[in-house]
């Protein structure tokens, strides 16, 4: 792609020189984990250096600069999804405790016999919590198919509404198939019902610009870990009036307002959910993470990781016995494969040796899995420094492997 500086990217991620078996590390596997660029490991380096102190607690100089850092942050995720508010950026671990945020707090809204609609594609992240609120009442999960190329049934969800429907929870990109999910229109049509959605946006973040208010999306939960971030650190955005009508999460420290033996009132939002000590140095870095990004720009970085796709997924089809889960037209980088007979995981192992990192397995999405009869896939998934010599890599490794496997 024009003007899209492949190795001045690629010299910003110090990991991708090292090797794995004496061979260069090709590294495919971005779904599960991003590599993070220096300017993200100095953030969190600048920050252990010269102005680790608790937030939100102290009058004390460091302690504001930290706080500083961490609201600074917030503010910057506000712009990167285009919140109207900050209160409406909520710091939590990961996609997987947003979502579970959601389940515990909005599901004590929620009675007996209450409905939540969900696709086959979602990752158990967005499937087990919403069970576990069955464990004190009776909640139905009423599930959208998929057709063959990995696409939601439309008619189907359209027939899934009623007056019990209380949530629909689906991602925006399948972390299998990579398709990339109607949203906006699909959150029309809940709206339309009168139902609010969530939206898991931890496949999508990274490759497609999120406008929350544009989607119109109740919620949207993403991790910093896939778009190039730290670990441990997720967002949560929620509609402020559905946040405020929604109970505290986790009690303690930082979400309170007083406290007292007989009576504790709670701070206000974003606080409400946040309590205990954040990870206020993975959250001062996630800026650099999106500056990092916006620097490149999210779209240029999607148009390079659509070539690689396009460029891999034909060479990938003149291999005998290849087949290839989701085939949508609108799809992201991701690309779910079977060779043959031969199983996944020893795919997976040989490949290793040839310096090729994918995933294989059920990838946290056994329902998909099951739906599709098999018991999982060899998954490879392109970044923003990912390159053609490496899909040319990766191709030659998979034919001498799946050679051996015949
Ligand atoms: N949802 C999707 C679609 C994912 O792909 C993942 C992780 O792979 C998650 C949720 C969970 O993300 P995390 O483990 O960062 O909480």
């Amino acid at each position: 792609m024009e003007n899209y500086n492949i190795d001045e990217i690629r010299s910003d991620f110090p990991i991708l020189e090292r090797q794995v078996w004496g061979k260069p590390l090709v590294y495919l596997d971005n779904t599960a984990t991003s590599m993070t660029p220096r300017c993200v490991v100095d953030a969190i380096e600048n920050v252990y250096y010269h102005h680790k102190a608790n937030v939100h607690r102290g009058v004390h100089t460091l302690s504001q600069e930290a706080t500083d850092m961490q609201e600074t942050t917030r503010e910057r995720v506000r712009q990167f999804i285009n919140a109207r508010s900050t209160e409406e950026i909520i710091f939590t671990r990961g996609t997987t405790e947003a979502i579970n945020l959601v389940a515990a707090s909005y599901g004590q809204l929620l009675e007996n016999g209450d409905e939540i609609i969900v696709t086959t594609m979602e990752h158990h992240a967005n499937i087990v919590p919403w069970q576990l609120l069955g464990r004190n009442k009776r909640i139905i999960l009423r599930v959208v198919p998929i057709n063959a190329d990995g696409e939601i049934d439309r008619i189907a969800y359209s027939s899934l509404f009623n007056d019990r429907t209380k949530l629909v929870a689906m991602c925006h990109v399948s972390n299998v198939l990579g398709t990339v999910n109607p949203i906006k229109e699909l959150i029309a049509e809940a709206h339309q019902n009168g139902v609010p959605v969530l939206i898991d946006g931890a496949q999508a973040v990274s490759h497609i610009k999120v406008d929350v208010q544009d989607l119109d999306a109740d919620f949207y939960a993403f991790s910093a870990h896939k778009m190039y971030g730290p670990t441990g650190i997720g967002v949560l955005y929620g509609k402020k009036y559905l946040l405020e009508m929604m109970p505290p999460y986790q009690g303690g420290g930082e979400m309170i307002g007083t406290v007292s033996f007989n009576n504790t009132t709670w701070a206000d939002l974003p606080f409400k959910f946040e309590a205990g000590t954040p990870d206020f140095v993975g959250i001062a870095a996630l800026r650099q993470a999106i500056d990092y990004m916006e620097s490149i720009g999210v779209e240029r970085i999607a148009a390079h990781e659509h070539d690689l796709l396009q460029y891999a997924t034909e060479q990938m089809m003149t291999i005998p016995g290849m087949r290839i889960f989701g085939t949508s037209a609108s799809k992201c980088a991701v690309i779910s494969f079977l060779v043959g007979n031969a199983h996944h995981y020893d795919m997976g192992m040989l490949l290793d040796k040839l310096g090729i990192a994918v995933r294989t397995g059920h990838h946290c999405a056994q329902p998909l899995m099951h739906s599709l009869g098999i018991e999982g896939t060899v998954r490879a998934s392109f970044a923003a420094y990912n390159t053609r010599q490496e899909i040319d890599a990766f191709i030659a490794a998979l034919r001498r492997v799946a050679a051996m496997l015949q």
